[in-house]
């Protein structure tokens, strides 16, 4: 009788404790049922359920470090070499050079030499003569030229300091020439070879204007930059690029250095 009369007890305190565990495990479902509902909700609100390729690729993380550039332009390509007063030719720097003008046998860098050939030619068809006075200068060769033009300095009874500023405004100093690098060509024509502003008043400059930089060529040193190049208009300076940066800086407006500037601030 007694072992009966436990059994009901000892069954009704294994329900209760059965109930507790149902109200417990059915606490957890239902907060489980609502995590997954409010999770759920969050991510339709997000992106409508498509995986968002975005989110994955961590493109949006990546922006604050890195602003989009203007210009498609790789500043890294060695024909976007910046060479002016304070960038000289970097230590080491090696060209390969070829004649572009058999006329006047003046050479360029490979690549630029083609261009400009090809240059010269398609103004040919169109009745223009381009004439390529001068180009590649080695560092000695512009050494030969800088200490003949400080020579005549001293000579006038300037100091050897004095005579160095001066020929400085006159030539290049070695090494700091466009010309050094064998991307620049100072273009003019039979009728017109004078190193002057006047050149801009003749066809070869007009033709220059609308075709040198579907050649890789774009005008140097513009009109009123002088500032910033620190160089005087020089409507006969080319300086090579390649077509598709010359494309982008044309389109820019800008002069090389304004352009280095745009694109690596
Ligand atoms: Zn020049």
């Amino acid at each position: 009788m007694r072992y009966e009369e436990k059994r009901p007890v000892r069954r009704r305190r294994f329900t209760r404790r059965q109930i507790l565990r149902n109200r417990i495990i059915f606490g957890a479902v239902c907060l489980l049922l609502a995590a997954v509902l409010i999770l759920g909700l969050r991510h339709l609100l997000a992106g409508g359920g498509e995986p968002d390729p975005l989110a994955q690729t961590g493109q949006e993380e990546a922006q604050p470090t890195s602003t989009p550039k203007p210009y498609p332009v790789d500043m890294e390509d060695w024909r976007m070499i910046l060479v002016n007063a304070q960038n000289p030719v970097p230590e080491g720097y090696t060209v390969e050079t070829q004649v572009a003008d058999s006329y006047t046998g003046k050479e360029l860098q490979t690549e630029a030499a083609g261009q400009y050939a090809a240059m010269k030619e398609a103004a040919q068809a169109e009745g223009i003569e381009l004439l390529l006075c001068s180009a590649y200068r080695s560092v000695e060769y512009q050494t030969g030229l800088f200490e003949a033009e400080q020579a005549e300095w001293l000579a006038q009874g300037m100091t050897e300091e004095e005579a160095y500023n001066k020929a400085a405004t006159v030539v290049a100093i070695p090494g700091y020439s466009e010309h050094n690098t064998g991307l620049a060509a100072d273009i003019v024509t039979p009728e017109y070879q004078d190193l002057s502003e006047g050149f801009e008043d003749t066809p070869a400059f007009a033709w220059l204007s609308q075709h040198a930089a579907e050649y890789g060529f774009i005008l140097r040193y513009p009109e009123g930059m002088q500032n910033v190049t620190g160089i005087i208009y020089e409507p006969w300076h080319y300086r090579y690029v390649g077509a598709e940066n010359a494309k982008y800086i044309l389109e820019s407006g800008l002069c090389l250095e304004q352009f280095w500037d745009l694109m690596t601030e």
